[in-house]
């Protein structure tokens, strides 16, 4: 007897195997791939194409509509209310333009009527600059309206409302009505019609489901070819709806899948385990630390030992609020590999930080980083510094200890990922603020080590929270831990919007700085740009707001604020040094420097002092046009203060009034503390392709349906069902997919997966 499971049996195929026979059998059945001018004629497909770029029946059929018109909705106008939403199936009986006054432009008016047998009403309309509408809405002319229901001068009136043509077929039917997005010279009539005419040639051999049929009947989806059917020619509405989710559901299991796979991968590969040993560097330090660690310190240290001491590469992400003690609980990772022989490399993302970094963990490790040196402790290790900016001698210097294993931790930044830098034994990666890397250098890191077959562990750390549901998808390949609670000496930060406009407020700002600057501390004041000059200004526009809501906003330059606040009286006798990206690495050290030991009592600078930087002594924060940075931006620079036990202010200024939205997000930004709650506040106020990295990769949104904050239950579902599926093997068991994960990447460069 045979096992039919383990046979390859031609009579047991797959039913997917069967479906690519049956397409191959019939090469003329409509695929996704198929050109649209082979399926609705040359020049409708030209229509197409213009219109939204598409020119594969299957770019047109995941055109989903955005709404649906139900004609159980359909209002007659005899019964319209005022103030109310509504929509009507009317005749246009008159259309007329006219020029407007003191505008530019016409004004289309419509009057319709309906078909109401027991009164027929009659509605006026109006559209401005309604140029398609003028062409479309002629006498005779049947449509569904929407629109709020106006009264203009005692005449029942929709103003601009939307609408959607009827052709003669489409009213026998009573069936819902898909509206598309904006179509721009395409009339929904024409778009409706154009996708009946592909729908008509979707098959089930052309178009095989990639999502897997168990994984279906578990979530209560649809095939997908009755999904295509349901969301654009719905029978009733909750059909489509039910269409609509399992499209938002295929494309997160894309993506989840994708993400399994890399986890799959990654636990394929071995690691050297670094258990460390009890009598180490980690027990010295301990030993030696100054304070206790916070709970979350412990539970976070604990699971990074775990995983450190596993024959697998740790790929683990750590978050943390601003000032939760990140860089230490890395430190000890660090020093639990030491202790095992191998060494750490340390990534920040500028050279402010990773100078910084450098100079904190020799801080921090004291004796025990002074190996050769007097005054070292026995079993000390070293700290080195690797900058593009070292000179030559002292470089060498440094690639030689990296190369003999006499460092232990080597700081620097994507320099670090050049080819000449050898380890010895380069047994952990930690990457500080990884929003700023892509994946690739991360990749390029991890391969660092792996002459031997060895990958080394990673630990990634992000000062800014990441929601759970973005974690998931952007993060989806790496362990995530959350480091919770602020250590003890934290003291609170207050923070205020501050209108400038009012010179009461104005002259508050620089007598406040005054008082703490008198009191021995000291403040920042943060501006969004450097110069005036306008090549510049798209520099740092590009890097630093983030908002597509801004209008042309006040972007006070560090040049001119610093004129301010040297002749300001307030301010007369204070220690001013600046601070920006464009310094000389030396310079910015210095600066940083001076700010440190309290030779310079106010820094001014730009987002350089965003990330990581640690000075206790500073008490207050001005951060001048404050509506020029992103909700999470604003959160990490006032991290920066409120470090020493010392209570905060931070102070949002701002030349908008108080009416305009963005001040909406500064006054968020006051209300709370809580940095991942103003990180889901961040996300619902940002378009989705900039959270995952489209916006970098010059691409649109890579994520089509989905909405992260929306659809987080979606995307934790797929999660599951993604790890079910992606086992050794799994493409020759769902080939399809397989296919649609590939074309997937393919089409997007894995811009989702670019955490740059
Ligand atoms: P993060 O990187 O998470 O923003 P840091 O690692 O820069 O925070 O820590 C901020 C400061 O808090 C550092 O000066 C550090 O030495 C100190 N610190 C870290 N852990 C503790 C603790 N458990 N108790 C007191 N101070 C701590
Ligand atoms: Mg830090």
């Amino acid at each position: 007897m045979t096992d039919p499971s383990s046979a390859p049996d031609p009579a047991q195929k797959s039913q997917a195997a069967r479906q690519t026979q049956a397409a191959v059998k019939d090469p003329s059945a409509l695929r996704p791939e198929t050109d649209l001018v082979r399926v609705i004629g040359a020049a409708s497909a030209k229509v197409i194409q213009q219109a939204f770029g598409y020119t594969t029946a299957g770019e047109l059929l995941m055109h989903l509509p955005r709404r649906y018109v139900d004609v159980g909705e359909i209002t007659p106008i005899t019964a319209l209310a005022l103030g109310e939403d509504a929509t009507v199936v009317a005749t246009v009986t008159h259309a007329s333009q006219r020029r407007m006054h003191n505008r530019r432009g016409f004004l289309l008016e419509v009057e319709v009527e309906d078909q109401d047998p027991e009164s027929a009403g009659r509605l006026r309309m109006t559209f401005f600059n309604g140029f398609q509408a003028a062409k479309e809405l002629l006498p005779g002319a049947r449509a569904v309206f929407s629109g709020q229901v106006e009264d203009y001068r005692g005449q029942t009136q929709l103003s601009h409302p939307e609408y959607t043509l009827l052709g003669q077929d489409d009213e026998a039917e009573a069936r819902p009505f898909p509206v598309y997005p904006s179509s721009g010279k395409l009339s929904q009539l024409r778009l409706r019609r154009t996708m009946a005419t592909v729908l008509d040639g979707v098959s089930e051999g052309g178009f095989p489901d990639p999502v897997p049929g168990d994984v279906r009947a578990r979530r209560r989806l649809p095939g997908l070819v009755s999904a295509l059917e349901s969301v654009h020619r719905p029978r009733q509405i909750p059909e489509a709806y039910a269409a609509r989710r399992r499209f938002a559901f295929e494309e997160a299991l894309l993506l989840q899948t994708v993400l399994a796979e890399r986890r799959l991968e990654n636990a394929g590969r071995s690691a050297v385990p670094r258990p460390g040993s009890a009598d180490g560097l980690l027990a010295a330090f301990d030993a030696a630390l100054p304070f206790t660690l916070t709970q979350g310190q412990v539970e976070v240290g604990a699971e990074l030992a775990r995983d450190l001491a596993r024959p697998h590469p740790m790929n683990r992400l750590v978050q943390g609020e601003v000032g939760s003690g990140k860089t230490l609980v890395a430190l000890r990772a660090m020093l639990q590999v030491i202790d095992s022989g191998g060494q750490a490399a340390m990534l920040a993302p500028t050279e402010v930080l990773a100078s910084q970094h450098a100079a904190t963990l020799r801080r921090m490790l004291g004796e025990l980083a002074l190996a050769g040196q007097l005054g070292g402790a026995e079993r000390a290790t070293t700290v080195e510094l690797l900058t593009g900016s070292l000179p030559a001698a002292r470089r060498r210097e440094v690639l030689l200890n990296a190369a003999s294993g006499r460092a232990g931790i080597v700081v620097g930044t994507h320099a670090l990922l050049g080819d000449q830098v050898q380890f010895a034994e380069l047994g952990l990666v930690v990457v500080d603020e990884q929003h700023r890397f892509g994946v690739e250098q991360r990749d390029k890191l991890r391969g660092g080590g792996e002459g031997d077959g060895q990958t080394p562990h990673t630990l990634v750390m992000t000062a800014t929270p990441i929601p759970r549901t973005v974690a998931m998808t952007v993060f989806g390949d790496v362990e995530t831990s959350i480091l919770k609670g602020l250590p003890a000496n934290r003291a609170p930060v207050r923070t205020f919007v501050v209108p400038v406009q009012l010179p009461a407020w104005r002259e508050r700002l620089f007598s406040l700085m005054r008082e703490q600057i008198d009191a021995g501390h000291q403040a920042y004041v943060v501006v969004p740009r450097i110069t005036e000059d306008p090549a510049e200004e798209d520099a740092t526009r590009a890097r630093g707001a983030d908002q597509a809501d801004a209008a042309p906003l006040q972007r006070t330059a560090l040049e001119t604020m610093e004129q301010v606040l040297r002749a300001h009286p307030a301010l007369q006798g204070v220690r001013i040094g600046t601070l920006h990206g464009k310094l000389a690495a030396e310079q910015k050290a210095a600066a940083m420097a001076d700010f440190e030991s309290g030779r310079t009592q106010l820094l001014l600078a730009t987002t350089v002092v965003e990330v990581g930087v640690d000075v206790a002594n500073a008490t207050v924060m001005a951060i001048i046009d404050a509506e020029s940075f992103g909700i999470s931006q604003l959160h990490q620079l006032r991290g920066r203060i409120g470090r020493g036990g010392f209570p905060g202010t931070c102070l949002l200024v701002t030349t908008l009034e108080h009416e305009h939205p963005a001040v909406e997000r500064l006054e968020a930004v006051a209300a709370t503390s809580d940095g991942f709650e103003l990180a889901e506040k961040d996300l619902e106020t940002r378009r989705e392709g900039d959270i995952l990295g489209a916006s970098q990769s010059g691409g649109r949104s890579t994520l089509k349906i989905l909405r992260v904050m929306r659809d987080a239950k979606v995307i934790a579902q797929a999660r599951e069902d993604a790890a079910e599926v992606v086992v050794p093997g799994w493409r020759e068991r769902h080939p399809h997919l397989a296919a649609a994960v590939e074309a997937r990447l393919d089409t997007s460069e894995a811009a989702y997966l670019e955490r740059g």
